[in-house]
């Protein structure tokens, strides 16, 4: 596999990042895991801006356009023959000394790896998922944003080991005052009868790319989508609830601390979103 990293695309045992790089040795940095679908990059403009605003925020200046940049990762599809495949883009702060200060790190560090999708396991989706909430706190936006794409994920990695050591595969994160947010890489929706409802991004969740894409899909499929705070009740007595992520598209969840949601089983609303994502996927998107 060939990966880009800092101006030219070079063998995966030759994309080495320095010790040094405050990537590494702070989390300072922005990154994006976008897909593709059979030759075709599935909201690849989206995830350029949502990058650059992440970078913009933590004032890392991203050393080529948007364009370019997106020109670069058509070619790493294509250099390493992939049609359906994950990416992920990093843009670090860069080499710097052992303190944290971001003004010694002179250039930032930008590397891209496309890889083939590993798929999540069929049966998750024909099944759905049992989930559990976790008492480690989603970050608290005024303090981090959750909005910043950042390299520091350690906040969603402690919900994720919590839910691993009770038995589960991913968390429900609560905010501080015990709103539900999201889920450790996905954001969360609950069907209500013909209503389609998310917590709003100033809870403390980002802003996912599938889940924009679903909100504008819900309006065509008879469901009245609403940004609304939402408790854990809400989630216990919904009628349905689905995950959304560029790996996981819309996962089906039927289970949460140990209550069955809806029929206990995926339901017709979030089968009915899953179908018409994947056509989307076919038929939208960037060649390359
Ligand atoms: N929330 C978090 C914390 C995430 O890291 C992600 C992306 N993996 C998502 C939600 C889903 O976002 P997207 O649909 O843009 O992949």
């Amino acid at each position: 596999m060939k990966v880009y990293l800092n101006g030219k695309f070079v063998d995966e045992s030759k994309a080495l990042v320095s010790v040094f790089d405050h990537g590494l040795l702070y989390g300072d940095g922005v990154f994006e895991g976008i897909r593709s679908y059979g030759g075709r990059i599935f909201k690849l403009h989206e995830h350029i801006d949502r990058l650059f605003e992440s970078a913009h925020t933590i004032m890392l200046e991203i050393p080529m356009t948007r364009a370019r940049l997106a020109e670069l990762v058509k070619q790493s599809l294509r250099v390493n023959r992939l049609r359906d495949a994950y990416i992920r883009l990093v843009v670090t702060r860069g080499v710097g000394d052992l303190g944290l200060d971001p003004r010694k790190c002179k250039r930032p560090t930008v590397f891209i790896i496309a890889d083939k999708i590993s798929l999540y396991p069929k049966k998750l989706y024909d099944e759905g998922l049992s989930l559990i909430t976790v008492a480690t706190q989603r970050n608290v936006p005024e303090a981090l944003n959750p909005q910043i794409k950042s390299l520091n994920y350690l906040n969603n990695i402690l919900g994720k080991i919590e839910a691993i050591n009770a038995g589960y595969e991913e968390a429900i994160m609560l905010s501080a005052s015990g709103y539900v947010t999201e889920c450790t890489g996905e954001n969360i929706f609950v069907v209500k009868r013909k209503q389609l409802l998310t917590p709003p991004p100033y809870v403390g969740v980002l802003r996912g790319i599938t889940r924009g894409t679903v909100m504008e899909l819900a309006a065509g499929h008879d469901l009245h989508v609403r940004e609304e705070m939402l408790t854990r009740h809400d989630l216990y007595n919904a009628d349905e609830i689905f995950l959304t992520g560029t790996a996981a598209e819309i996962v089906p969840v039927v289970r949460i601390d140990g209550r069955k949601i809806g029929s206990g089983r995926p339901g017709p609303a979030t089968k009915r979103l899953q179908a018409a994502f994947h056509q989307m996927t076919k038929t939208g998107g960037v060649r390359y």
